[in-house]
This record gives C-alpha cells, structure tokens and sequence, in this order.
C-alpha cells in the first residue's frame, strides 16, 4: 500500500502521531511528516501498518492523507 501526505492541508491536529506513530511525525510547527523521512510525501507502508495508517486517512480532519492499494 501507498501513502501520500499532504503538509499543506494539514491543521496540525496531531491525530495522526496518534493512531500510527510508527508512520507519521511532525514538524516543530506540528505538520505532518513521515517518521525517518521528513522530506518525503509519499511512502510505502508494510503490511502491520496498513489498518494505523487507514484509520489516520479516515479520521484526519483535513484529508491530508491519502492512500492507494496497489
Ligand atoms: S490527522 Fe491530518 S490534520 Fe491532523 S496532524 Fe495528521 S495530517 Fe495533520
């Protein structure tokens, strides 16, 4: 599965870190990022963290973050 984030739709609710810390971090100004690649907006997600990373898509208030099944 891919995720794309979007940073410039993000309202820095910080609901994501939340439900899928292994995925995604934030800047200082709280804007998502993913963990351990901060200057990336897409990236693969393993299987044990595909339902987190669903679930933060579903409940982000902002759609800032997408993903494909492929
Ligand atoms: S849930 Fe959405 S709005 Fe909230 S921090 Fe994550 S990407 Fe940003």
């Amino acid at each position: 599965m891919k995720c794309e984030i979007i940073p410039e739709r993000c309202i820095a609710c910080g609901l994501c870190q939340t439900i899928a810390p292994e995925i995604f971090d934030y800047t200082n100004e709280g804007i998502v990022l993913f963990v351990g690649e901060p200057e990336a907006t897409h990236e693969f997600i393993p299987k044990d963290q595909q339902s987190a990373v669903i679930e933060s898509a579903k409940r982000c208030p902002s759609h800032a973050i997408l993903y494909q099944n492929s």
